[in-house]
């Protein structure tokens, strides 16, 4: 299946969760066995030759895709949590948001200190939810090998925010 086949399953819901706001829903790609199956082929394809130990996702699509490509690829999977849904002891880190701020956590000792790890979400606008994981999972002694994301919305420079950071990102697709 071609990228653009993959991008058009992907579906753009107006006015959600605010007014201006175009989501890029990605339950029908999702609900689509061959766009599911080519989503995670290529996602894994690509994280393969960095043999990671671990893919973390963060809340909540990114369980999604990090769990299916740790299934795929032999890996652990690990979540990022908002904060207070984790059981055991956590680790965590304060970011500022658009309006507001928010907290992400990991369990403690989840990540080993030298892990080898891939963070994975299912859309990166401005970063800085990824940020704040990559910068979480630092934080641990993990080395942190790649951000990967289903979707890209460039014109919001999450990337740039990513990569100014010394964190290699990338995604398959963009919606402008
Ligand atoms: P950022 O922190 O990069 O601004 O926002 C990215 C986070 O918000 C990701 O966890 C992502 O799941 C969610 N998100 C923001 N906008 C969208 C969207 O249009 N579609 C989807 N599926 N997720 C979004």
């Amino acid at each position: 299946m071609s990228l653009e086949s993959l991008t058009a399953l992907v579906r753009t819901i107006p006015d959600f969760p605010k007014p201006g706001i175009a989501f890029r829903d990605i339950t029908t790609l999702l609900a689509d066995p061959a766009g599911f199956a080519e989503l995670i082929d290529r996602m894994a394809d690509r994280i393969r030759p960095l043999e990671p130990q671990f893919l973390v996702g963060v809340e909540a699509r990114g369980f999604i895709l990090a769990a299916a490509l740790a299934r795929v690829l032999g890996a652990g999977f690990v979540p990022v949590r908002k904060a207070g849904k984790l059981p055991g002891p956590t680790v965590g880190i304060d970011y500022v948001l658009e309006y507001g701020a928010d907290r992400l956590e990991l369990h403690q000792g989840q990540v080993p200190v030298g892990a080898r790890v891939v963070l994975v979400d299912d859309l990166i606008a401005t970063g800085g939810t990824a940020l704040a994981a990559a910068q979480l999972l630092r934080e641990q002694g993990a080395q942190l090998m790649l951000a990967l994301f289903a979707i890209d919305l460039p014109d919001l420079g999450g990337m740039d925010l990513l990569r100014n950071d010394g964190v290699a990102a990338e995604a398959l697709l963009a919606f402008e």
